[in-house]
């Protein structure tokens, strides 16, 4: 455990944790070495070491979300999925790094500064989860948590050259992951093998009392599958999106020879359309709208952030205004208004409709296919700062990534080339509800 601790103080310059929790890390390495040498903990994550995206709450260790308004805050208790970890053996080492209330596409909107990537750091580890992407890559931690609302997880680990899983909606609890838009968020995983992805998924998916929207997982979703053999695809009938403009010649190129390696391992394919620029616009409206009213708690009297003045309304103001940041408050402004008597009917219920069309044309698609396979992002990882500058062309760039989000459904990104540059490239597998073993299988197939 000295070690892992040391490697992380050793790689300081990714700016990849926010916590490193040393003590607390190295006591539980202390009882769990107990709890093995008696014979009480075992199974494939007893001694892991693991880091979990600072949105993700720890009992006793302070939670963030990278904002100013919850700098101090120390939950009372753990988010179920860390718990489910803990009981498993893993040893939490500490909070990693991310854009404010997991809001961003690069991680740099945090407080505590940018996280860069590891395989050029002159360059973004993708975001809202870039921490937990670029701990991973960087080798010093086995596998992080993350959230992913919109691609948080899939994204970084494109640009981080690692797997990212993005469960099934209700698959995981979210108890105890701090709020962004509730509807789409899941808590997911990052790690260098599906191996690892699975291991880790089997550990912390089911049913969780205290969050009434996780599902109990249907009979042998979790029992893992052997795809071996010649043709261990033989029958997979794989969706692969067809050409679209603005994809970058790298990701093309890896779609194409993704695809091949899919058919030469016996899958059957065929091609599929994007649902249309429409999903982005409806993800953003619906995501930022739940945000608004998620972030209406934050007001100086119950958590975090106060900003003490005599008159009450001011008081409120203040601390919303100091405690947020800029993406944040756009974000609420932006939430409030498509909420607001004007714009309900035309703009939010509009987005929802649309939702519900996006939805049926993924049921479509998965009657005629059992897996999809597209990009991640249109592009390489890019410098820091390119994101924050353009904030639109950062919104653009989730189009990919944001449809597992509206439907619901379970998506894996995996790291499949590299650029000219040596840039990382992934690419993307969705799956029906609760294919995540299928997914995991089919990545561990392309492996070779
Ligand atoms: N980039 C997207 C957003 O800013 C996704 C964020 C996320 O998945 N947390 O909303």
């Amino acid at each position: 455990m000295e070690r892992v601790l040391e490697n992380i103080r050793a790689r300081s310059d990714l700016n990849a944790f926010i916590t490193v929790c040393d003590e607390y890390a190295l006591s539980r390495a202390e009882l769990v070495k107990k709890e093995m040498g008696a014979g009480r903990m075992g199974g494939p994550l007893a001694g892991v070491s693991f880091a979990v995206k600072d949105n993700i709450c720890t009992a006793g260790i302070r939670t963030t979300c990278a904002s100013r308004m919850l700098r101090d805050f120390v939950p009372p208790y753990s988010a179920e999925a860390v718990r489910r970890l803990e009981a498993a053996g893993a040893i939490m080492v500490g909070k990693t790094n991310m854009d404010e209330f997991a809001m961003g596409s690069a991680s740099e909107t945090g407080c505590f500064g940018a996280v860069h990537n590891p395989h050029d750091t002159r360059r973004s580890a993708g975001g809202s989860s870039g921490g937990s992407a670029a701990a991973v890559a960087a080798g010093l931690v086995p596998f992080a948590l993350g959230s992913d609302t919109g691609g948080s997880v899939r994204q970084p680990a494109a640009y981080c050259g690692i797997y990212g899983l993005k469960p099934t909606y209700g698959a995981v609890s979210r108890y105890g992951l701090i709020a962004y838009a509730s509807g789409f968020d899941q808590i997911g995983i990052l790690a260098a093998s599906p191996q690892m992805i699975g291991d880790v998924l089997r550990a912390i998916a089911g049913r969780d009392e205290k969050d009434s929207t996780s599902k109990e997982l249907p009979e042998g979703a979790l029992s893992g599958i052997d795809l071996t053999g010649d043709k261990p695809l033989a029958g997979l009938r794989v969706g692969v999106l067809k050409d679209v403009k603005g994809l970058g010649p790298e990701i093309s190129q890896a779609l194409v020879s993704c695809a091949d390696r899919l058919a030469v391992l016996g899958a059957e394919l065929d091609t599929y359309e994007l649902p249309g620029p429409e999903a982005l616009g409806a993800y953003y409206i619906i995501a930022c709208a739940q945000a608004s009213s998620n972030l209406a708690r934050y007001d100086g009297v119950k958590y975090g952030l106060r900003v003490r003045r005599d008159d009450l309304d001011e008081m409120y103001n203040m601390t919303r205004s100091e405690g947020f940041g800029e993406e944040v408050r756009r974000r609420i402004l932006l939430g409030t208004f498509v909420l607001g008597r004007d714009c309900y009917e035309s703009v939010y219920l509009k987005a929802v409709r649309t939702q519900q069309r996006i939805k049926r044309q993924y049921e479509e698609l998965f009657g005629r296919f059992d897996m999809l396979l597209g990009p991640v992002t249109d592009k390489c990882a890019p410098m820091l700062g390119e994101a924050s500058n353009r904030p639109l062309e950062a919104y653009e760039s989730d189009i990919y990534t944001v449809t597992a989000n509206l439907t619901g459904l379970p998506a894996l990104c995996v790291p499949w080339s590299k650029d000219a540059q040596g840039l990382p490239v992934g690419v993307m597998l969705t799956a029906p509800r609760f294919g995540e073993e299928r997914l995991i299988a089919v990545a561990e197939a392309l492996k070779g």
